[in-house]
Parts: structure tokens; sequence; C-alpha cells
């Protein structure tokens, strides 16, 4: 399967099982990006694009697949917290630090539920 495929079916089942099935997010591939991937939501048109680049092309290919989805995972979550990340004040590197962490914990939980979910 390839890394798109393999994306477009977890996000998917992930966008259910953590209720924002309301949302589309599709998958661009982003040359000379320094992250595993990075994510731009659009909470007015429930929308969002998550970028990848090499270094999870080459993490799947690898067959770190749980890596992959937990990365998916915290993507994902992004939406959840977009909110929490445009409050006053969200210019902070604190504000940012904060936000990530928050994300990257929650994410966590999610990824725990999907896997439970998924029989796996
Ligand atoms: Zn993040």
């Amino acid at each position: 399967m390839k890394l798109i495929d393999f994306l477009n079916k977890h996000s998917k089942e992930m966008l259910f099982v953590f209720c924002l099935s309301h949302f589309e997010v599709t998958f661009k591939r982003r040359k000379n990006l320094d992250c595993l991937a990075e994510i731009d939501t659009d909470l007015e048109y429930l929308s969002a694009t998550i970028f990848y680049g090499n270094r999870l092309e080459k993490l799947y290919r690898s067959g770190a697949y749980e890596e992959v989805l937990k990365t998916l995972a915290h993507e994902i979550t992004h939406i959840l917290l977009e909110n929490l990340s445009e409050t006053p004040g969200s210019n902070s590197k604190s504000h940012k630090v904060a936000c990530e962490q928050a994300t990257e914990h929650v994410s966590r939980l999610l990824y725990r539920l999907y896997i439970v979910e998924k029989g796996q």
C-alpha cells in the first residue's frame, strides 16, 4: 500500500473514532518539510490539509507503521485543539509549547482509543 493510501484509510477511521467525521482531511506532499507532518485547519469550512514530507515517507517505508499512525493521530488532534492555539497571547513561545504538549498528550489518549476500537 502506498503511504497516501495508508494515510487516507486511517485518517477516515481516526476522524470517526475521534468524533470528527464532520471534518474532511486531505493530504499534500511537501518537499523540504523539516518535521514529519503539519496541519492547516479551517474551522469555518470544517476541513484540514495535512502536509507530509520525506521523513514520514522514510518512516513508512521502514515499516514503522505505529509511528506513522501516532503522527497522524497527533495531526488530527490539532483539529480538536485548534481553538486553544488561537486564544489571546497565542503568539508567545510558551503558549505554543503548551499547546503542542496538550496536543501530544490528547493524541496519545485518542491513539489508544483508536487501537482499542480497531481491536488491535
Ligand atoms: Zn503538533
